[in-house]
């Protein structure tokens, strides 16, 4: 397998971390996770939009295009001969002696990424999931894709402990998010998401979404809405790059609905199996 590693190539057996990245020490760095399918990338101009996005919120300078950084990414998923799966990149201010400030001018950003086998959560897709919610305790910049992920792994381990595929996240009675995902409701033929505001992050999947309701005329408020209303929701579904739309059929162990994949969620799945249909004919 061949790794990036700050513009060069290498296998994974010759990749190393610096005891002094910041990363590494701080969580000092933003990242991102695009989908391969068969063989082609999805969605990924939006991706490396988000990912100067989201390092230029935290003052780390890029020394690539979004161009560049796509060029890097079809080159690892080649390489590695990868079908179906995702490609991980990630950036971290860089290496230098542990201190909470910016080291200075002279630090390099350190850019790694790779591209691995991931096969569509095809199971997931169509039986649905169950979910539990938590509170959100993370900070108030949850629109940067921060390798800061503490908040979002006990969330998702209280999850997994009480066999759910995700956390929902609820911040001062409000759901705002998956974990790992955006989450949406459908109520009287209407979709509900949380607006793209700094308590969550605006997916890409969701952005999907979005756009194909304006396409087929379904109706969306992005505004938000409580844990009760969510409990009352006809359907809920949660999206993210890897879980795709994934229905939730069970909130903390209530029904969805009549506890099966809701009509419009089909629908919505339908719609996105064909923008990945599209990316095989380009
Ligand atoms: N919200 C959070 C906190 C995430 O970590 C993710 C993705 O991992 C998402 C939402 C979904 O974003 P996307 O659809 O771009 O994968």
């Amino acid at each position: 397998t061949t790794y990036f590693n700050n513009g060069t190539y290498l296998e994974k057996e010759n990749m190393n971390v610096s005891i002094d990245d910041r990363g590494y020490y701080f969580g000092d760095g933003v990242y991102e996770v695009i989908r391969v399918y068969g063989g082609k990338l999805y969605t990924a101009e939006e991706h490396f939009t988000r990912f100067l996005q989201s390092a230029k919120k935290i003052r780390i300078d890029l020394p690539y295009s979004i161009q560049e950084f796509i060029q890097i990414a079809e080159k690892l998923a080649s390489e590695n001969e990868i079908q179906d799966g995702n490609v991980y990149i990630q950036v971290t201010r860089g290496v230098a002696p542990r201190m909470h400030n910016f080291p200075g001018e002279q630090i390099e950003p350190m850019i790694t990424a790779y591209a691995i086998e991931n096969l569509r959560p095809f199971t997931k897709l169509e039986s649905g999931v169950a979910v539990k919610t938590v509170e959100d305790i993370r900070w108030l910049r949850c629109d940067i894709k921060s390798l800061n992920l503490l908040a979002n792994v006990l969330a998702k381990q209280e999850a997994a402990e009480a066999s759910c595929a995700e956390a929902v996240f609820v911040r001062d009675g409000i759901v705002t998010e998956g974990s790992s995902s955006n989450i949406f409701g459908v109520k009287d033929g209407i979709l509900y998401t949380h607006p793209a505001t700094n308590l969550i992050l605006n997916g890409i999947t969701r952005r999907v979404v979005l756009k194909s309701c304006a396409l087929e005329s379904i109706g969306v408020i992005e505004e938000t809405f409580t844990l009760d209303e969510l409990y009352k929701m006809d359907e809920v579904f949660l999206t993210s790059t890897t879980s795709e739309i994934t229905p939730i059929i069970s909130i903390d162990g209530r029904e969805v609905g009549n506890g099966e994949p809701g009509r419009l969620t089909v629908r919505l799945q339908s719609v996105f199996e064909q923008t990945i249909k599209q990316l095989e004919q380009e």
